[in-house]
């Protein structure tokens, strides 16, 4: 693409062009769904329509996510990383949220959402757990029954988050069908919604899924980037050289960039799962390394072989285990301003214990690979002043992490 053209495409989208009336971001997004589907889309179409920039539903939801979620999380200045890395590090902590990450405010936002259009029941999907713990939250909180979809080989692998969602009054189903993780769950929450359109509303983890939830899911998490920005003027006077996230679906990312976008000055990078190496199954790079095509309602980037399978998937996080991605990061960085790149497992555990031992901070593994992204680009880029999303904290890690201590130990 001509940089005249990127610019243009990217001032279309400052000036709110963007998702179109199709819900295209360019060439990506729209509503790829079975005609079952479209009355309950065109409801959510309208419903964000007429809410998002009500001032009531925005003064509830600003007072929710002051007294209940925790915000405005702080930014922290990492001294010792500074040091290490000859750069000025500052930290935004979306660790610090009411249940660790910055899914809560995805959640709680679409759960007031969900209460003003009169649903009676929520459903929600979760791979790892940490969106059906954070929905199940919000829900017991704005008081609306709750069910969420997991895969079976996830409630094997994560009991300690179904127990939480449990103990917040949440249903988990079990979804035994297709690859029993996050993609399955997926599939099961929309069937969920398409069989009772009247009276339930879907909670999506990210910014991924049919127009209009990758608006939706953005304008919820767009609060990170907004809080961050000015939380830089005033720490250093100025704007930082670059801003890192991870991206699984991409919605932390979406929401620390977006403040930024129209500063074409500050470099915006995005990381990825590089998982244990470069071959198709062994990462979850969908930008990185996958192709166009369509899943779970949109039209983005996508892991797929060359029979158009979706395919397996792998990280260390969970969290960035999943082969599709939101389409505005598939314009964004078709149009050349945000960067993607990736980080393997063993980077993000070497961060992990970096930042521990650093500035006694216990990151997600998720948000490690923002870590690895960063050290990375200040090794090029000396001097500079570096932003970096922590998406979460890393309790709900601490079994992958003990049996690497354990692996340490036995040699
Ligand atoms: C779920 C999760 C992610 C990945 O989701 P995005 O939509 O890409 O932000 C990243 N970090 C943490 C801590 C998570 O729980």
């Amino acid at each position: 693409m001509k940089n005249e053209e990127a610019t243009e495409l990217l001032n279309k989208l400052l000036n709110g062009e963007f998702p179109d009336e199709n819900g295209r971001f360019g060439p990506f997004g729209g509503q790829f769904a079975p005609e079952t589907l479209m009355p309950a889309l065109k409801k959510l179409e309208k419903g964000v329509e007429q809410f998002l920039n009500d001032d009531s539903f925005r003064d509830e939801l600003t007072r929710e996510l002051q007294q209940w979620a925790g915000r405005p999380t702080g930014l922290t200045f990492a001294g010792k990383l500074s040091e290490a890395w000859e750069a000025n590090v500052y930290i935004k902590r979306e660790d610090l949220t009411h249940t660790g990450a910055h899914k809560i405010n995805n959640a709680l936002g679409q759960a007031l959402l969900a209460k003003r259009l009169g649903a009676k029941r929520v459903v929600a999907e979760t791979g790892a757990g940490q969106h059906g713990v954070a929905a199940a939250a919000a829900c017991a909180r704005v008081g609306i029954p709750c069910v969420v979809y997991m895969g079976s080989v996830d409630i094997e692998r994560q009991s300690p988050n179904v127990d939480r969602m449990l103990q917040l009054g949440a249903e988990v189903i079990p979804v035994d069908a297709g690859d029993k993780t996050l993609r399955a769950a997926i599939d099961e929450a929309f069937r969920d919604w398409v069989a009772h359109p009247d009276d339930t509303y879907y909670i999506i983890g990210s910014v991924v899924g049919p127009h209009p939830y990758p608006l939706l899911v953005r304008e919820l998490q767009s609060v990170i980037g907004k809080e961050a920005r000015e939380q830089m003027i005033k720490a250093t006077g100025n704007l930082p050289d670059a801003v890192f996230a991870c991206v699984g679906g991409g919605s932390n990312a979406i929401g620390i960039f977006h403040a930024f976008l129209a500063d074409t000055e500050v470099e915006l990078v995005g990381v990825e799962a590089g998982g244990k190496s470069d071959s198709l199954g062994e990462n979850a790079a969908t930008l990185a390394s996958g192709k166009p095509g369509i899943l779970h309602g949109s039209y983005s980037m996508l892991l797929h072989d060359a029979d158009g399978l979706v395919q397996e998937t792998h990280s260390i996080s969970a969290g960035l285990d999943y082969p599709g991605v939101g389409p505005e990061h598939a314009f964004l960085q078709s149009i050349g301003r945000v960067t993607y790149i990736s980080a393997t497992d063993d980077e993000a555990l070497e961060a992990v214990r970096e930042c521990c031992a650093a500035e006694g901070i216990l990151p997600a593994l998720e948000s490690a690979h923002a870590l690895v992204g960063a050290r990375k680009w200040a090794a090029q880029n000396p001097g500079k002043t570096i932003l970096i999303g922590l998406s979460g904290r890393g309790d709900k890690d601490m079994p992958t992490l003990s049996k690497m201590h354990k692996d340490l130990f036995k040699e």
